[in-house]
């Protein structure tokens, strides 16, 4: 354990899922190696003082499309930009979407993202693969290369449809069994339908978005058109001003899970495409630099969730859904340093004219977040810290994950069990046996009877 420049986080309240703690953290060769009151200071390492601080697992952004070749334009924030902004918003793990062609094999699109990503990627970061077609072969080839997971789903279009469509996925999802993480829910009616389908004993996970938790669609209405233009996203931010209260209580009390951000930027010059048909707007906002402050922001400043219900919904369910946990998703002896040092009373203004994303516009512009990531450290480096990165392209590493993950498949296997029929041993009936008479009708169904 030595050669690789630990770092001793002093002094800070540890927070995970079910706890928060005083402990020090100690880290050294990409991994907590302690955590526990007044640690020793090993000779040579560095000392970060976090008294009156927050240490929080690195966030973990399950829905991103990074560099995404989309309606004719490639999104403006690439796999470096955009996980370069993700650790300045506390964000350590990312989990972008392989989009193959109709026709192109699963495998050459994973091939062609990871190609992108590689040299590129400034954290750790995994994919979902999109069935835009099926082959039983590939699916098979995707699994060997570790991608996995429950079903993915993209949902579109007015509230109605998206519930509609929410309800299909669950119906058939339920039918063979199969558990479901539904990306980006934007409305209260596909909240409601998960919120059902869960109180039914499905095994559903619903994910908001970061601007479905900090905004709304009443932008769309904007005198200015490139503002408009600017949250045109699919499905669209929902114009009812309750909606992202109403998602931010569902995601506090464990009716949704998750959270990611959809990210796919463009700029204005490319959203102007459409200026005389909506349509032709490039669709996709910003938000994985800015993820954890609106969630801190509207969550836990507003009073609707506590610190630790922050780490599971920024980080800990995403890890146990993906099956990354616990070498994600939590700050204990063994797992990745991936951590936050995170302060609750300060405050930032969120701005495109001091963000970290490529893109000329944010959604959340003028915006004032309590809580802001002080350090960011990704695999046991210091990537950003009082607003200065310190990120090397292409040192984040792809992080294969085995199909079925405890947390979502558990409870299936546990209940096939259960419903699996077994034959019930009993000794053979031994008294009177009488025939029915050939003349007479059955009582109960009222037919004749066949003798
Ligand atoms: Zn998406």
């Amino acid at each position: 354990m030595s050669g690789c420049g630990g770092i001793l986080i002093r002094g800070g309240t540890v927070v995970n899922e079910n706890s928060s703690v005083l402990a020090d953290v100690y880290i050294e060769c990409g991994l907590i190696q302690a955590v526990g009151c007044q640690l020793p200071h090993p000779k040579g390492c560095r000392v970060i003082d976090a008294t009156g601080k927050l240490v929080l697992p690195g966030g973990i952004d399950s829905h991103t499309h990074m560099q995404f070749p989309f309606m004719g334009y490639q999104a403006v924030d690439d796999f470096y930009h955009g996980t370069k902004a993700a650790v300045a918003g506390g964000t350590t793990m990312i989990l972008d979407f392989v989009i193959p062609n109709k026709d192109e094999s699963l495998l050459a699109a994973y091939d062609k993202w990871r190609s992108w990503a590689d040299p590129k990627v400034c954290c750790d970061y995994s994919f979902h693969v999109a069935v835009t077609w099926w082959s039983e072969k590939g699916a098979k080839k995707l699994l060997s290369q570790g991608i996995t997971g429950p079903e993915g789903h993209e949902l579109c279009r007015p509230e109605q449809v998206e519930a509609e469509a929410t309800l299909r996925a669950i119906t058939i999802a339920s039918c063979i069994n199969c558990p479901l993480y539904i990306v980006h829910v934007m409305s209260k009616s596909a909240a409601n339908v998960i919120v059902n389908a869960r109180r039914e004993g499905k095994v559903v996970f619903g994910e908001p978005i970061a601007a479905s938790l900090g905004t709304d669609g009443t932008h769309y209405w904007d005198k200015d058109w490139r503002k408009a233009a600017g949250y045109v996203m699919g499905p669209p931010l929902r114009p009812d001003p309750t909606t992202p209260g109403y998602l931010m209580d569902l995601l506090a009390n464990g009716d949704l899970t998750l959270t990611g951000t959809d990210n796919c930027t463009f700029n204005g010059c490319q959203k102007a495409f459409g200026k005389d048909d909506f349509t032709k707007i490039p669709n996709g906002v910003n938000g994985v630099e800015d993820r954890m402050s609106i969630i801190w922001e509207k969550g836990v400043h507003s009073g609707k969730m506590d610190e630790n219900r922050f780490v599971a919904v920024t980080s800990t369910n995403a890890a146990k859904i993906f099956n990354l946990y616990p070498k994600k998703g939590i700050i204990a002896k063994g797992s990745d340093a991936d951590i936050v040092i995170w302060d609750p009373h300060a405050v930032r203004t969120i701005s495109a004219k001091t963000h970290h994303q490529l893109v000329d516009f944010n959604i959340f512009e003028g915006m004032v977040c309590h809580g802001v990531p002080l350090v960011t450290i990704s695999r046991g480096k210091v990537v950003y810290e009082d607003g200065i990165l310190h990120v090397m392209q292409g040192s984040g590493k792809y992080i294969p994950r085995k199909p079925f993950a405890d947390y979502v498949f558990k409870r299936i296997k546990q209940r096939d069990e259960v419903c699996l029929p077994t034959p019930v041993q009993r000794e053979p009936y031994q008294g009177e046996v009488m025939s029915p008479s050939p003349t007479t009708t059955s009582h109960h169904c009222g037919k004749q009877s066949c003798h």
